[in-house]
């Protein structure tokens, strides 16, 4: 407790009068711990500013000789400001305030180190980024390709519900931790090297809880499942992992949400493939298509078919390419629908046809399309 605490209005502070019953200013400050509690107010600083005031005027005037020596000083010296340093007392005598709770360290100084003592330093630093979270989906071939809006639902930690991630059971607030006295650290020595660790008995929180919350047994945690909304672009991959910012676990005192990446599984297609940006499609065709040219039906995804002219003499198994009808690229474009062709051989012949296959056995007798390999194949 220093000299200036005795110009603040702890009663003011926690909104009651001077003559409130011990009764009336535990309920205040109950009320006002909630509202305040840096936990429930996601880190503001205006919020921990409020609860380091009011739990400092608290722990004065909870006190029945606190109090009084308090309303003592306040009444004696209440309007005036004591410069820091010379502390003149009335009539010129040195009047070392602090001496009048016989404790020179400052309970406000206690309560700051929960916010200002953790590593790193200031209130920003107690803002911790969520974490990311993985969770998988399996798509539709066709709403991987056009990108879709699905519902996930993830299980998480996050904050008691109950408690509000307090820890403490309703209607009380955590205390401040008397083995680290809210510092969240503990020194140890180390053959003459001071080193400080998390303090055991808060885990490095500063604050411990009394009575814990009974849903969550003082952890302030809780496992708690969302469903949210989340957006596939289009042309995901089978087996690709989507970004999603800002989705995954929230963050804790005003930090960042993580991000939350989702592993996406393709149905296949009965008909189409994938190939990167290119869907791919294989198309029956005869012989006689192939030898002699043709147009044919090309089936496309969610369109309609289009015609692709095989010019005569094209090989089984040639690809044939037709822009725009793929997957949609990053840039809006389209990729390409490739129709790989495939010779299908008639079962059942009619006599007709019999009769005209014989006839071009018998028209290309001469030419033996294995003639070449034999040769090749005894070169060497
Ligand atoms: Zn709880
Ligand atoms: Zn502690």
């Amino acid at each position: 407790m220093s000299a200036k605490d005795y110009q603040k209005d702890y009663y003011k502070t926690l909104g009651v009068p001077k003559t409130a019953t011990a009764a009336e200013i535990k309920k205040s400050y109950r009320e006002l711990a909630r509202k305040y509690h840096p936990d429930a107010n996601k880190g503001s600083a205006d919020a921990e500013e409020r609860f380091k005031e009011i739990t400092e005027a608290y722990n004065v005037v909870s006190d029945e000789k606190q109090r009084k020596e308090y309303d003592e000083a306040r009444s004696m010296f209440g309007g005036f400001r004591v410069p820091a340093g010379s502390r003149p007392g009335p009539g010129g005598t040195t009047f070392d305030l602090g001496d009048l709770f016989g404790n020179g360290e400052g309970l406000g100084d206690v309560l700051g180190g929960i916010f200002r003592n953790r590593p790193g330093g200031g209130p920003a630093s107690r803002a911790r980024r969520g974490a990311d979270v993985e969770t998988e989906t399996t798509l539709p071939f066709g709403d991987a390709i056009d990108g879709a809006t699905v519902t996930l639902r993830l299980t998480g930690e996050g904050p008691c519900p109950v408690c509000g991630g307090t820890g403490a059971k309703s209607g009380t607030v955590p205390k401040v931790c008397p083995d680290c006295h809210g510092t969240g650290q503990q020194a140890r020595n180390l053959g003459g090297f001071g080193l400080s660790e998390p303090c055991k008995t808060c885990r490095g929180r500063g604050l411990v809880v009394e009575d814990p919350c009974p849903s969550c047994s003082g952890s302030g945690r809780a496992m708690s499942s969302r469903t949210i909304q989340a957006r596939i672009p289009a042309g995901v991959a089978d087996g690709q992992r989507i970004r999603i910012p800002g989705k995954g676990a929230p963050g804790e005192h005003g930090g960042k949400a993580g991000d939350l990446y989702v592993r996406v599984h393709v149905k296949p297609h009965e008909v189409f493939g994938r190939s990167g940006e290119n869907l791919t499609v294989t198309v029956p065709v005869t012989i006689t298509e192939l030898a002699l040219g043709a147009e044919i039906k090309v089936p496309t995804h969610r369109g309609p078919a289009v015609i692709v002219r095989i010019p005569p003499g094209t090989p089984n198994g040639r690809v044939f390419r037709v822009a725009g009808r793929g997957v949609r690229r990053k840039d809006g474009t389209l990729g390409a629908l490739l129709a790989t062709v495939e010779v299908v051989v008639p079962q059942d012949l009619s006599k007709k046809a019999r009769s005209a296959l014989e006839d071009l056995r018998i028209a290309t007798a001469e030419a033996d399309p294995r003639e070449d390999l034999l040769r090749r194949a005894r070169a060497e």
